[in-house]
């Protein structure tokens, strides 16, 4: 039978292949050090786990608005307002299962077949696949480590041509760690608007900033009807498991939104969404502060191990170039990935997941203990290549 091409055309999240690997290897005994899965490796804050209890023995286990109680999206509207400067109605915004069912929806709403998405490569894993499976045509334009992977304006004006609908951006980046200066985002707002393109600003990574600080470009003059912001209670408050994330968006587009929204899932989980709601009277400073502990070793380990990246400024991922190592026992990054698991028993994911051979992504979710063994593993591997 001839299946869906949309579907047939992309393969299954590496992020997520890379780390079942790392998980199935550790799981038949070996001491496996796990640097694959964005993830923090903190518990979730037990005021959240306890509102997700309280909603239980209230009984709150029925459905609710497909778009999300109105509790959670006033809250969300008021963070927006209280936080990033930008004005939302409860109406516009959408919760959805996770920030990666926010994006789909978001696309889905947007893109016709045929239709042109430029992202910015590296580009998280599920970008891509997205778009495909919306009938788009993601179109790839490259930021270079030597610029800190901050993409060209030139380079993403140049890749426009009269199908492009939309262009993605990630900032603090996964996987990279980049966070876009305002200058940047004043540029591509004022391309978006002369070229009557639409922004998806996925801003999971905002809280964890270590340098610098976030801007989102929706709060720009003019980009808040061609933007959506993508955001999720996953990684600031190491809730991957809950599966809440959200958009905001003009209010003609989150009506088309809820619709998805209510077709394809109902609601979100509705203990998760009351966990949610929670989680903004949470601090979690002490984790960012923790995570910027992490990434100054890892920065400095690989450092005196001679290679070369980025120094991440946000996000909690180190992308590696790895090219120098690369034609002789390995030809690519999945390569190079397999044989770094195989050997010295580090979970890493191939640069090629995110549209950037040549690299590996390393996620610093880790304890110092195991950042230290894990690279101390990862230098002898590639000494021996
Ligand atoms: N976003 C995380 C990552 O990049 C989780 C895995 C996934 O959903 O891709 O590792």
């Amino acid at each position: 039978m001839d299946l869906s091409h949309f579907v047939s055309s992309v393969t299954p999240s590496a992020t997520l292949e890379f780390n079942k690997k790392a998980l199935e290897l550790a799981r038949s005994g070996e001491d496996v050090v796990k640097f694959t899965a964005g993830e923090p490796d903190f518990p979730t804050p037990r005021p959240i786990v306890d509102a997700a209890i309280k909603a239980l023995n209230e009984g709150k286990t029925k459905y609710t608005n497909a778009a999300g109680i109105d509790e959670l999206r006033k809250a969300i509207a008021l963070k927006l307002q209280k936080e990033n400067n930008m004005t939302y109605s409860p109406e516009e915004i959408v919760v959805a299962n996770g920030g990666k069912q926010a994006i789909y929806n978001v696309l889905k709403a947007l893109v016709n077949v045929g239709d042109e998405v430029i992202i910015i490569s590296p580009a998280w894993v599920s970008y891509e696949a997205q778009i495909l499976l919306c009938g788009g045509v993601p179109v790839i334009v490259q930021a270079d480590v030597e610029r800190d992977f901050i993409p060209e304006i030139n380079e993403i004006e140049s890749s426009i041509t009269d199908k492009t609908k939309a262009i993605m951006i990630n900032s603090p980046n996964n996987p990279t760690g980049a966070i876009y200066p305002e200058s940047f985002l004043g540029e591509l707002a004022d391309l978006c608007i002369k070229e009557d393109l639409f922004v998806i600003s996925d801003e999971v990574y905002e809280k964890l900033v270590f340098d610098g600080s976030h801007l989102s470009i929706a709060s720009m003059d003019g980009m808040k009807e061609r933007s959506a912001v993508i955001n999720a209670f996953s990684k600031t408050y190491a809730m991957t498991g809950w599966r809440v994330g959200y958009s905001a968006t003009s209010t003609k587009l989150a009506k088309e939104i809820s619709k998805i929204q209510s077709h394809l899932a109902s609601n979100v989980n509705t203990m998760a969404q009351y966990a949610a709601l929670k989680a903004f009277e949470v601090d979690t400073s002490s984790m960012v502060e923790e995570f910027r502990k992490r990434r100054d070793l890892v920065v400095s380990r690989l450092s005196e191990i001679g290679l070369k990246f980025s120094k991440p400024a946000g996000a909690f991922y180190v992308f590696i170039d790895i090219r120098p190592y690369l034609g002789r026992r390995y030809v690519n990054s999945n390569e190079f990935a397999l044989g770094l698991l195989e050997e010295q028993k580090v979970g890493m994911v191939p640069g090629s997941a995110f549209s950037c051979e040549g690299f590996i992504r390393m996620s610093y979710s880790s304890s110092v203990e195991e950042l230290k063994k894990g690279i101390d593993r990862f230098g002898r591997f590639l000494k021996a290549i």
